[in-house]
């Protein structure tokens, strides 16, 4: 159930915003460290490590010599150039992000951004470019009215601050979507499809229009959510964004799994 975010929990908030006090995971004190977990708790957080698809990061079981694709994107290349993800969507990083989304724990999205930064920055370089900006998933207008905030958009901004590139939001949406979890891959597919546009890049003669949403042609852009469960969103984002000309969509987000 999604929570409204009523002001005056954000006054009452405002310290922890600033110095986090307690361990997602387990609650301990952190004495103001300014982490999101304790040393216990971050050293049990689900990475996610190789084996994984080179395409779109999704992790199997076992071991797989060298590089490999796996069968979903051998079938169908994803819309997106590559993919990864920091975590496994389980235990107190599953917690985290909940809180993140649904209980309005905006003061999660600079530490989990931290995560994304070392994540994308542990991608070789051989396999991406340079990025010209980060951008998120939009959330859904009528979503984003109750909510209050784009928890996609926190990660995205805390994102671009650690690795000093603009964050633009040069998504929409065209149209609400069902809530994904208890589709199939192949429904979220359906679900997804065409959800997504590019802003009109100029308004003429408004600098400020395209100053924050800039034109994509030829940009190589990183885009981030917060979960990543069969990629049918982030394909279909990077489908508009190619459509429009970018020439490179590198999707990156905190958890990977049933989100
Ligand atoms: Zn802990
Ligand atoms: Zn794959």
């Amino acid at each position: 159930m999604t929570e409204t975010f009523p002001a005056s929990r954000l006054w009452r908030d405002i310290p922890d915003l600033l110095f986090p006090r307690q361990c997602e995971g387990c609650g301990v004190d952190l004495a103001g460290n300014g982490t999101l977990f304790c040393w216990d708790c971050l050293a049990a957080l689900p990475y996610l490590k190789p084996p994984f698809c080179a395409r779109c990061g999704d992790f199997v079981a076992g071991d797989v010599p060298g590089d490999f694709v796996c069968a979903s994107c051998a079938r169908r290349a994803p819309a997106f150039d590559l993919a990864r993800s920091a975590f496994r969507f389980d235990g107190a990083l599953a917690e985290a992000v909940r809180r993140l989304k649904y209980r309005a724990g905006v003061w999660i999205a600079p530490g989990l951004g931290a995560f994304l930064a070392e994540t994308w920055r542990a991608v070789p370089e051989a396999l991406r470019g340079r990025v010209d900006f980060v951008t998120p998933v939009p959330l859904a207008p009528e979503r984003s009215r109750e909510r209050g905030y784009n928890q996609a958009g926190l990660l995205a901004g805390a994102l671009a601050r650690r690795l000093r590139l603009p964050c633009r939001g040069v998504l929409r949406r065209t149209r609400g979507t069902k809530t994904q979890t208890k589709l199939s891959a192949q429904e979220r597919r359906q679900n997804v499809r065409g959800a997504f546009a590019v802003r009109a890049p100029y308004r003429a003669g408004n600098r400020l229009w395209s100053r924050w949403f800039p034109p994509v042609e030829g940009k190589r852009i990183l885009l981030v959510d917060d979960v990543i469960t069969t990629g049918a969103t982030v394909d279909e984002c990077a489908r508009a964004l190619k459509a429009a000309g970018a020439e490179a969509v590198y999707a990156l987000s905190v958890a990977r799994g049933n989100g």
